[in-house]
């Protein structure tokens, strides 16, 4: 693509609140092309077939069912979204990944949170750091869903401050390997994955080294208990443990001491994706609010007709249609800087590092906003159908 062929002049990074951004450069889901809303379509079919269809089995802890269907969503392209072409994915721009987390999402929790955790933190770090030979070792297997990815970077001691886990690499006096040992835990998809993305200390290092551990009970990985969590019943959290576990020294991501910077980049995109993740449960909710309020009648009329029961439907209008606007104004931004930045020289992997971070602070904003919207949403959605509301059978 030729620097010519980009457009320069788009919003920088948190830019919105000081320059003005003519209308037509703002982009929203109306700006689709006929391909993104294919995508749409088959997307929204795929969670309606097999996801709502099967709600209770995720609210029952139906584990292997999340796998079984993270498996039909890898035979159907759904994983391989982002993935680079070369390493047998589709290579789609970053407002098809967005529209795809949002679709996907719209159903169950538990579900979204495998697939974040799979096509995210699972993939990315391999996909942005990996060599060459990492990329084409791992990435095809975990874009068709053959294999499953994990991200292990919580520790006991080590949450929010993320770089001061005590997990060890030692390497090996012949130097071909190293041996983690550790405790993680809150370990997404932990229960059926397949590789590891672990983060550990060398030495008295500053800054903590990525690894990819591959699965092997053999090789001194265990497991923890499923956690027992309030909520995303079927989606695997499981504590992870690493005893002595052989990682050959090839299986380091990127440099030693480089994890910090991985961890944060990767999770910075995680950041925004979760915000699309909160999208279509808002759009589903409200419209099976609506229809609800429609249909159900008390003195004499239906509760629509009442100013508090619009009010409710209001809010949770703006909050769907605030959130959307905002996540696929930001995609597009971030995929246009990232077009800039391959056409000025970046391979593709340093300009969507670069093309994200840029954007950091919209992903932030995004990221609090929408996932605090979703429940304030749903929230109304469990008033408006009253004491049904409460009942687990009721699409709230
Ligand atoms: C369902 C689920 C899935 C998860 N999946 C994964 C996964 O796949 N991989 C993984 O590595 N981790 C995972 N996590 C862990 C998650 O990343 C951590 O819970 C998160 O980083 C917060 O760490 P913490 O729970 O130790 O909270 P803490 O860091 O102990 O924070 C406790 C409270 O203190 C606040 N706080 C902390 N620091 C500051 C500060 N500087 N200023 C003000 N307030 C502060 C926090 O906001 C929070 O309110 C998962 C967690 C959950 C619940």
């Amino acid at each position: 693509m030729s620097t010519e062929s980009v457009k320069k002049d788009i919003l920088r990074g948190g830019q919105f609140l000081v320059k003005e951004t003519p209308s037509e450069d703002v982009f929203t889901l109306e700006d689709l092309n006929e391909e993104q809303r294919m995508m749409r379509e088959s997307t929204i079919e795929f969670v309606d077939r097999e996801l709502w269809a099967n709600w209770e089995r995720f609210e029952n802890k139906d584990y292997e069912f999340t796998k079984q269907c993270m498996q039909k969503a890898g035979e159907l392209g759904f994983l391989s979204i982002a993935v680079p072409e070369a390493y047998g994915g589709m290579g789609m721009g970053f407002v098809s990944t967005m529209l795809v987390c949002d679709y996907i999402s719209g159903a169950t929790g538990s579900f979204s949170t495998a697939f974040g955790a799979h096509t995210g933190i699972g993939t990315l770090p391999i996909t942005l750091y990996g060599t060459e030979e990492q990329k084409k070792k791992y990435v095809p297997k975990l874009a068709t869903g053959e294999w499953f990815g994990a991200y292990c970077l919580t520790e006991p001691g080590a949450g929010s401050d993320a770089n001061s886990g005590k997990t060890k690499a030692v390497l090996s006096k012949d130097k071909k390997y190293y041996s983690i040992t550790g405790q993680k835990m809150w370990i997404s998809n932990a229960g059926f994955c397949n590789l590891f993305i672990v983060f550990a200390r060398i030495e008295d290092d500053k800054y903590i080294t990525g690894f990819i551990v591959e699965n092997d009970p053999e090789n001194g990985i265990s497991l923890g208990e499923e956690e027992k969590k309030l909520g995303i019943h079927s989606s695997s959290t499981r504590q992870v443990f690493f005893n002595e576990t052989k990682v050959p020294v090839e299986n380091m991501l990127s440099e030693r001491g480089n994890g910090f910077k991985i961890a944060m980049n990767t999770l910075n995109v995680g950041r925004i994706k979760l915000a699309a993740a909160c999208l279509e449960a808002q759009r589903r909710v409200t419209n099976e609010a609506v229809k609800y309020a429609n249909e159900r009648i008390q003195f004499e009329t239906p509760i629509a007709n009442f100013g508090a029961i619009k009010a409710k439907i209001a809010q949770m209008a703006i909050n769907a249609y605030a959130g959307e606007s905002a996540c696929y104004r930001a995609a597009k931004n971030i995929e246009d800087r990232i077009a800039i930045r391959v056409a000025e020289g970046n391979t593709h992997q340093e300009a969507e590092l670069k093309g994200v971070e840029e954007y950091a602070i919209e992903c932030s904003i995004l990221k609090v906003a929408v996932s605090e919207d979703v429940q304030n949403t749903t929230d109304e959605g469990i008033q408006i159908f009253g004491g049904m509301g409460f009942s687990a059978d009721a699409p709230m």
